[in-house]
Order: C-alpha cells, then sequence, then structure tokens
C-alpha cells in the first residue's frame, strides 16, 4: 500500500466509517493500509483499565502510560521493514492546526500512526518517549474541545489519504479545492438550468472558457474576502478586497 495508517483507540467501532466510500475502495485496492488497534488489548488488570487520577488533583481522569507503551511497542515490532517506525500523530487542543498544508506534507509519508486519547488526556511521559523513537507531532482539529481523538483520527484519515495517487479518481479535482492554494473554491452549480425562478450564471453557460475561468477567480476573491479575510492577509501576494460586493 501506498499509505499505512494505524489508529490506537479505546474505541475501535469508532473508526467504522473508514470502511466506507472512496477511503474503503481504497483500502479494497490495496492503496491504503488501514489497521485499527483497540488500546484495552494492553491493559492487563480484571477492569482493563487505560485510567487513573491525575498526580497534583484536579477534575477528570489521565490515561496510564503502561498500556500506551506496550501498544507503542507492538506497533513498532510490526514494521513492515525492519527498523521503519510511523510518524505517530496525537491529536489535541493543545497542537498544530492541521491544515491542508499539513495534510499534504503527511501524504507523503509512507507511514503514519494516530494516539486517540480519552479523558483529560495521555500521561505525558507517553509522548516523550514516543519522541524518543519516533517523529511525533500533536495535532489540533481546531479550537474547541471534542471528547476523544476518534473524530480527528477519522478526519485527518480521510484529508490525508484522498491525497495519495488513485484515492480521488480525478486528480484535477483535488487542484482547484478550498485551501490549495489560500483562496476557498468558487461556486458550483448544475442542471437544471432555472431552479425555482433562480438561474446558474450566464457566464457558466456561455462556452468561454476564458470568460469562466475570469468569473471563477473573481468569485474565489470575494468569497474569501467575505467568508475568511484571514486568509487574504495570510497571503500577501493577493489583493485583498474589502468584500463590499457580499456573497
Ligand atoms: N484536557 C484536554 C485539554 O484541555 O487540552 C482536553 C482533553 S479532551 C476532553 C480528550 C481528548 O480529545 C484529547 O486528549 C484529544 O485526543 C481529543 N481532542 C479534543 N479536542 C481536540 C481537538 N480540538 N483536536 C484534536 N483532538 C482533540
Amino acid at each position: 500500500a501506498a499509505l499505512r495508517v494505524d489508529v490506537l483507540t479505546i474505541f475501535p467501532e469508532y473508526l467504522a466509517p473508514l470502511g466506507l466510500s472512496l477511503i474503503g475502495r481504497a483500502r479494497e485496492q490495496g492503496l491504503l493500509d488501514v489497521r485499527v488497534h483497540d488500546l484495552r488489548e494492553h491493559a492487563h488488570d480484571r477492569h482493563r483499565t487505560v485510567d487513573d487520577t491525575p498526580y497534583g488533583g484536579g477534575a477528570g481522569m489521565v490515561m496510564k502510560p503502561e498500556p500506551w507503551g506496550e501498544a507503542l511497542d507492538a506497533l513498532l515490532a510490526s514494521a513492515g521493514t525492519p527498523g521503519s517506525v510511523p510518524h505517530l500523530l496525537v491529536p489535541t487542543p493543545s497542537g498544530r492546526p492541521f491544515t491542508q498544508a499539513l495534510a499534504r506534507e503527511l501524504a507523503t509519508e509512507p507511514w503514519l500512526a494516530v494516539a486517540c486519547g480519552r479523558y483529560e488526556g495521555i500521561d505525558e511521559r507517553v509522548l516523550e518517549e514516543a519522541a524518543s523513537r519516533m517523529p511525533v507531532t500533536l495535532v489540533s482539529l481546531g479550537d474547541y474541545v471534542l471528547n476523544g481523538g476518534e473524530v480527528a483520527a477519522l478526519a485527518m484519515t480521510e484529508a490525508v489519504a484522498r491525497l495519495v495517487p488513485g484515492v480521488v479518481g480525478n486528480a484535477e479535482s483535488l487542484v482547484e479545492e478550498s485551501h490549495e492554494d489560500g483562496l476557498l473554491e468558487y461556486p458550483v452549480y448544475t442542471k437544471p438550468p432555472v431552479w425555482r425562478e433562480r438561474e446558474v450564471p450566464a457566464v457558466l453557460r456561455s462556452g468561454d472558457h476564458g470568460a469562466v475561468a475570469r468569473w471563477r477567480h473573481q468569485q474565489r476573491l470575494e468569497r474569501t474576502a467575505v467568508r475568511r479575510p484571514d486568509l487574504l492577509h495570510a497571503s500577501a501576494a493577493l489583493p485583498v478586497l474589502t468584500g463590499a460586493d457580499g456573497l
């Protein structure tokens, strides 16, 4: 497979959607090798405990280091090529924001693993020790708090996997998307030409490819100025529109 992704979680069923749609088909075709592991297999007491109370007090529970240590040992032992290691992604609201640029970087790697936290997170020593054995990146899905890392694992796997050649049939459809070049995508339309008295913009039906391209570029600039002015400011090469035309 072009990309292997291992997900470590206490809720393996949470990752079931990775068997559906484009990702599911890519797995069947051997383009992706997705393996979901139950962290509790590495908890050996009668209740298969993975959490404990925090040192220093405070609310909530913390994921114990021992099951994580064992799970990561098993992961490294399963390397296809002896000595190869995965790039370990650790979802956390205190991580580096997950962006299309990061997805592009990760899509060039052969092996990713995602360590899904729950409760108040994972004992910090697990991350320190892991970083001494493999590349580790803390990644945030956005500035809000989820219950666990599983939704982040789903989102990251989907965003990265669709950039792996062959996973999305039409490679061109990947190039013109939002966030690929700092602008949002233009509005899209399909048949019928008039729906509930609303017409598809005439230029799109004109057959003039140059005019369509110019209109789309203008729409992208306006839309970005109105919805995400921060993106325009981040990209100095682009003119900053006022957004007065409104969308
Ligand atoms: N106490 C942690 C904090 O304040 O940073 C939040 C823990 S959260 C309830 C439990 C787990 O959900 C985290 O360990 C992480 O795996 C995941 N998580 C929550 N929000 C996330 C986000 N914005 N991005 C990525 N993962 C997130």
